[in-house]
């Protein structure tokens, strides 16, 4: 906590939050201002936006994705490129509603144009239910589903990258814990920007320098409606979330211990994978023409083993008729 005293590096007003690996004060304005700023300086640096660019946003109604939604948007006007939102209807119970409710409210707010998809109009099941009938585990079955309805979406709407709200620390929780298990498999996608690949969209993380810490300031701040619920089908007591907390005491001992990480990372990922396995195992899936690590992509499976059929090609035609014009 800071104490009252506390003043503002720059204007001396009230302080409401310390930097300590950039040794600052900052008052709520410049706290604001500070934060957009790293994240004109991530897409900068990583070269994330250019001028003319059509990006998606990937919202889940959280403070870190709205806090991408909200800072994108402003950076949209400055830097001149455009940005609509995606936002994932899980039909989770108790859940899904509250969080399809605080992406409604910030996009109306700032005039984004959204697309909502949701499972149950799209595969006629929610995601529980696809879960149960695929026998998969619910978090991987919603990682394969919420990774091909954003590929689909950007491809079919003709954006030119995906935006998500990824921040340092759960791009460090994924390195740490690869390390871990050493499984380097992943390991370089864990950059600020994946390249777009035959089948499949460029990624970018413009929260990649961005402390989950502080989403949650910027998003208290600014009042965004963000949903606080976790969803129920998380697992409390996992890898990631400990190496999270380790990682918060590193960097409270040593500041700035996870940007110098993430830019070594950013440098250093592409090459920590064996780029040959990896290229050998890339083509596109017959069903339905998108990425695959095999003849048919997870989403195909997945939906072949839930409802009886691959509903990828479908999908795919549904999204496009939805997404005409979201850009103009
Ligand atoms: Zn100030
Ligand atoms: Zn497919």
């Amino acid at each position: 906590m800071l104490s009252p005293e506390a003043k503002c590096s720059f204007c001396r007003r009230e302080a409401v939050a310390r930097i300590a690996y950039a040794k600052l004060l900052l008052c709520e304005e410049h706290y604001i201002e500070y934060i957009r700023n790293k994240v004109r300086r991530t897409i900068l640096r990583y070269n994330l936006a250019n001028r003319g660019d059509k990006i998606l946003l990937a919202v889940s109604g959280g403070k870190d994705s709205l806090t991408l939604l909200d800072i994108m948007y402003a950076l949209s006007q400055e830097m001149r490129f455009s940005v609509a939102v995606l936002h994932i209807d899980l039909g989770i119970e108790g859940y899904s509603e509250q969080l399809k409710h605080s992406v409604e409210s910030h996009t109306q707010k700032l005039g984004v144009p959204l697309i909502t998809l949701s499972l149950r109009d799209i595969l006629g099941v929610t995601l529980p239910q696809l879960s149960k009938r695929s026998r998969r585990p619910p978090c991987s079955v919603c990682g394969i589903v919420k990774r091909y309805l954003m590929n689909a979406c950007a491809i079919e709407s003709g954006a030119t990258a995906v935006a998500t709200g990824h921040t340092a620390d759960d791009v460090i929780a994924y390195a740490i814990k690869s390390f871990i298990l050493q499984d380097y498999s992943s390991l370089s996608k864990l950059v600020p920007k994946t390249k777009a690949l035959q089948g499949a969209i460029s990624r970018i993380r413009p929260l990649y320098e961005v402390y989950e810490r502080e989403t949650l300031l910027y998003s208290v701040l600014k009042r965004l409606p963000f949903h606080h619920g976790m969803c129920p089908y998380v697992v409390r007591n996992s890898l990631e979330r400990h190496v999270k907390r380790f990682f918060n005491q590193i960097e409270e001992l040593f500041p700035s211990t996870k940007i110098s990480f993430l830019r070594r990372l950013a440098k250093h990922a592409e090459t920590l994978t064996p780029v040959e396995t990896e290229r050998k195992s890339i083509r596109t899936c017959d069903v339905c023409g998108l990425i695959a690590s095999d003849h048919k992509c997870s989403f195909c499976k997945v939906t072949e083993s839930a409802v009886g059929m691959p509903l990828g090609r479908e999908v795919r035609d549904y999204i496009s008729s939805m997404v005409k014009e979201i850009w103009s």
